[in-house]
C-alpha cells in the first residue's frame, strides 16, 4: 500500500524537530522540585506505617535512668530464630525495711539483628515493655560481625544519619 503523502506541515515539523522538542518541554517543566512526586529519600525520611517493626531498643525507666528489663529471659524463649541472649545474675539487697533479699538482675544482653524476622514475639512477651522494636529501619551495615547488637547498642539506638547533597 502506497505511503499517504504528507502535508507541508508535517514535513516542516519533522524537518524541524517540533514534536521532540514538544516532547523535551514537557520533562523540562516537572524538573521544578515542586512537581517532584517520588520519595526523596535518603534527604527525607520517609514515614513508615505506626505497626512497623525496626530496630530494637531496650527501654531505661525514665525516672531512675535504669533498665526496664528484669532479666526474666521470656523475650529469649519466646524468639523462634534464638538470636537473643539474656545473661543473668542474681544479687542481694536491702529493702527499705532493712532485710536482706535476693533477685535477678541482667549482665548482659545480646541482639543479634542479622536473624530477626521482626515477627515482634520478645517484645509481646516483655512483662516490662524493655525490649521494643522501633521505627528505625536503616539496619544496612558494613561488617557482619557489627550485626550482633550489645546491651549498649540496644539501649543508646542507633543514631540517624544525616544526609546532604
Ligand atoms: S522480633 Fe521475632 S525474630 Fe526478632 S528477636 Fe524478636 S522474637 Fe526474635
Ligand atoms: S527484655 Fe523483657 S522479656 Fe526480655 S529479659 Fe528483659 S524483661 Fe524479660
Amino acid at each position: 500500500m502506497a505511503e499517504p503523502r504528507r502535508t507541508w506541515k508535517q514535513v516542516l515539523s519533522r524537518f524541524l524537530l517540533l514534536d521532540l522538542i514538544k516532547g523535551l518541554l514537557v520533562t523540562f517543566k516537572y524538573q521544578a522540585p515542586k512537581h517532584c512526586y517520588t520519595e526523596q529519600y535518603p534527604l527525607v525520611r520517609p514515614k513508615v506505617a505506626e505497626r512497623f517493626r525496626g530496630a530494637p531498643r531496650l527501654n531505661l525507666d525514665p525516672e531512675t535512668g535504669e533498665s526496664l528489663c528484669i532479666a526474666c529471659n521470656l523475650c529469649a524463649i519466646a524468639c523462634p530464630e534464638d538470636l537473643i541472649t539474656v545473661v543473668e545474675a542474681v544479687r542481694e539487697y536491702v529493702d527499705h525495711e532493712g532485710k536482706t533479699k535476693k533477685k535477678r538482675v541482667l549482665v548482659d544482653y545480646t541482639y543479634d539483628t542479622s536473624r530477626c524476622m521482626f515477627c515482634g514475639h520478645c517484645q509481646d512477651v516483655c512483662p516490662t515493655y524493655a525490649i521494643e522494636l522501633t521505627q528505625e529501619f536503616e539496619l544496612a551495615i558494613y561488617r557482619r560481625k557489627d550485626f550482633v547488637w550489645s546491651w549498649e547498642m540496644l539501649e543508646k539506638g542507633i543514631e540517624q544519619p544525616i544526609y546532604t547533597r
